[in-house]
């Protein structure tokens, strides 16, 4: 599903040289349910921009669904972004002026889907995260727990390949963590692969893998013969 070759990532500011992700080769499986950890530093999130094709790498190969991402332009990667990548983010990113079911239909209009298409899967994602109830409201009015389910919603309707998320709950307490590891849970015995990011050992429990980041590199990969199902 994922297979990543000799990534390197440096990041330019001013005069400065820093090199985020050290030759980075990865091989992540149709199915597979993978955190993603490491200190603050280590690379997690340049690690996952590039995943998500949200941002470039300066040398190195990516196949993506058996489709080669490497070079894309940014046209191309929206392109196989919106068809092949759910992607949740740590801090929501919702647009406060929709209405929670006009959120999780965004990626359709961008994807040209038909109104009444569109309504039916938003409507289809939000029931799957729970929230039927929800669909009239705004993002300032439900919890941050609904705001990240509202999130996984658009990251599913459109059926990616593949769900990422960066810290996906660390805006989040440990109640509302489980609820959301739960959602990820069903989805990855439903098929979908995952791959999140978190720094917290107590929400990797919940995954089958865990690849640890340090200074840019991968210094462990383990699968978890005691993953926690909830
Ligand atoms: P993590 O998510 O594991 O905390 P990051 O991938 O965000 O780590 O950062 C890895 C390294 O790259 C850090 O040293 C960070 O300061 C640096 N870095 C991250 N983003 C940028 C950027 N946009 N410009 C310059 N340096 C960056
Ligand atoms: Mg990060």
């Amino acid at each position: 599903m994922i297979d990543l070759k000799d990534i390197v990532k440096i990041y330019r500011t001013g005069g400065e040289e820093l090199t985020a992700l050290k030759k980075i080769s990865l091989h992540i499986q149709e199915g597979e349910f993978t955190a993603i950890m490491g200190p603050s530093g280590s690379g997690k999130s340049t690690m996952m921009n590039i995943l998500g094709l949200l941002d470039r790498f300066d040398s190195g190969e990516y196949i993506l669904n058996g489709e080669n991402v490497t070079g894309l332009s940014d046209n191309q990667s929206a392109h196989v972004r919106n068809k092949e990548i759910g992607f949740v983010f740590q801090s929501f990113n919702l647009m406060p002026r929709m209405t929670i079911l006009e959120n999780v239909e965004l990626p359709m209009v961008y994807g040209g889907i038909p109104a009444k298409e569109r309504r039916e899967r938003a409507l289809k994602a939000l029931d799957r995260v729970g929230l039927s109830d929800r669909v009239k409201h705004r993002p300032n009015e439900i919890s941050g727990g609904q705001k990240q389910r509202v999130a996984i919603a658009r990251a599913i309707v459109n059926n990616p390949a593949v769900l990422m998320a960066d810290e996906p709950t660390g805006n989040l307490d440990s109640k509302t963590t489980i609820e959301i590891m739960r959602i990820f849970q069903e989805l990855n015995a439903e098929g979908t692969t995952v791959v999140m990011v978190t720094h917290e050992p107590e929400v990797a429990i919940y995954t089958k893998r865990i690849v640890s980041f340090k200074d840019g590199e991968i210094q462990d990969d383990k699968i978890q013969e005691n993953q926690v199902i909830l």
